[in-house]
């Protein structure tokens, strides 16, 4: 099955600036900003400004300027947000993808969480 994106979706809307948000980093390709949710003190969304769906989709599709610049931009985020291992205490990279990954919008982004223990990684059950 073919990736299809729908650009009615919140994060497109947010690249159009349909919709406001609160940048943490602007670059070529990508924009990273404050979950409007957060699950944990740093919370921070990594998204390509390219039509992708999901983790799988940027990966296999995206040109090698765009993977360079949304990974690029991801680790300064984290710098900048104080968890890098080299200004702070680590982080958590989360993607979920589609409906076994609970996915809740259909844009990918990187969710950057840390700011305390992250605790354990999956629910067993
Ligand atoms: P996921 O379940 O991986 O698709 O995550 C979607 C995330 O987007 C959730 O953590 C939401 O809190 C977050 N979110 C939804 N709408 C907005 C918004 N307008 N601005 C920032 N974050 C949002």
């Amino acid at each position: 099955m073919a990736y299809s994106y729908d650009d009615t979706n919140i994060f497109a809307r947010i690249l159009r600036g349909e919709i406001p948000n609160k940048t943490v980093l602007e670059t070529a390709h990508t924009l990273a900003f404050h979950d409007i949710n957060p699950s944990a003190p740093v919370h921070v969304l990594v998204i390509p400004k390219g039509a992708y769906v999901s983790f799988d989709h940027f990966c296999s599709a995206a040109s090698d300027a765009e993977l360079v610049d949304f990974h690029r931009a991801a680790a300064k985020v984290c710098a900048q947000m104080g968890v890098s291992l080299e200004a702070g205490d680590g982080f958590r990279a989360i993607t979920n993808a589609g409906q076994h990954g609970l996915q809740e919008v259909p844009h990918y982004h990187l969710h950057i969480v840390g700011g305390r223990p992250m605790g354990r990684m999956i629910a067993k059950d």
